[in-house]
């Protein structure tokens, strides 16, 4: 039976890649401190560090966070090292997020046996946040809750959208099971989960990206986890582009990051976090996109739904 949507191959979402950064192996690539609101309501500061390591094995079709990785043919990193460089840099904080542009468990990437000296120097922290792909969710993450504990270690999963051919689209390599399967062996092993879920992916109109992104909300939810975090689709990669061109993918625009935001909050299933890196290209009016920008970053620290911003230039 035909595909519905286009399926891109690894090898046709690597060939449209623009240059990959270069990159310093030996430190992450970025580190900072921002505040969130945890899981128990308060607002806390969270030590986020973007650590450098072997490039995702996956080549999903939007991502381009390959960019800030090496090649799976190099040596894997230090991680112990990187994090306490980072730690050294950064004031305190009580959650630390271990990003690594790909999947913690992956063993390319974070070698089992760095786990130890990485875990001495997390424990002290009440959540460690990691990121993975479903597929990836097995024993090792066992052996890791068990040597950060007494930190509480939540896994952030790709759900991406909970439409299944999209999904089949994004070339995740995953299914909507695969998620399901993911989560509840999380759940089971008392790991706390949060999701990535894109807003507005190629594809669908803007009116079904967002009834697709608050779909997947409710359906993360219905999976255990604890926090929805959504991600405004961009170009970037190479194939977003070439899409971009075709009229196959237009980013969302700055109206229904605010709906599927105040939406997704007004569910009260859990924390929903809106990504607000680079907003502004989503919102057209100069006037009131810093207003806009600012009050989506209060409702994403107080979880709960401002006033909206009223605009001379662009409000009907
Ligand atoms: S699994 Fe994550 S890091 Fe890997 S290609 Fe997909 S989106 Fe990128
Ligand atoms: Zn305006």
């Amino acid at each position: 039976m035909a595909e519905l949507f286009p399926v891109f191959t690894n090898e046709e979402i690597i060939r449209h890649r623009p240059p990959r950064n270069v990159v310093d192996a030996q430190k992450p690539y970025a580190y900072l401190i921002e505040p969130e609101h945890n899981a128990n309501g308060e607002v806390v500061d969270v030590a986020t560090l973007f650590l450098m390591n072997s490039e995702c094995p996956y080549h999903c079709l939007m991502c381009d966070l390959w960019k800030n990785t090496l090649e799976r043919s190099e040596p894997s990193a230090n991680i112990p090292q990187q994090i306490k460089f980072a730690l050294s840099q950064l004031p305190e904080a009580r959650e630390i997020k271990l990003y690594n542009s790909g999947n913690f468990f992956d063993p390319k990437a974070v070698p089992p046996e760095q786990y130890e000296d990485i875990a001495g120097l997390v424990r002290g922290f009440e959540t460690v946040v990691v990121e993975n792909h479903p597929n990836l969710c097995g024993d090792r993450c066992r052996d890791f809750r068990d040597a950060i504990a007494p930190a509480q270690l939540e896994v952030a999963l790709g759900l991406e959208t909970c439409h299944p051919e999209i999904l089949k689209s994004l070339n995740k390599g995953m299914t909507l099971d695969n998620y399901k399967h993911a989560a509840s062996f999380l759940l089971s092993e008392n790991i706390q989960m949060r999701t990535f879920i894109l807003l507005k992916p190629p594809f669908l109109s803007e009116k079904e990206g967002i009834e697709w992104a608050l779909k997947s909300i409710e359906f993360a939810f219905e999976q255990g986890v604890n926090c929805c975090s959504l991600v405004p689709t961009r170009a970037g990669n190479g194939i977003m582009e070439t899409l971009e061109e075709q009229r196959s993918f237009s980013p969302p625009v700055g109206r229904s990051i605010e709906h599927v935001l105040s939406e997704g909050i007004k569910m009260q299933r859990g924390r929903v976090f809106m990504d607000l890196w680079d907003a502004e290209r989503f919102f057209a009016c100069q006037t009131c996109r810093k207003d806009r920008i600012a009050r989506l970053n209060e409702m994403n620290l107080k979880q709960t739904i401002l006033p909206e911003i009223p605009c001379d230039e662009c409000s009907p």
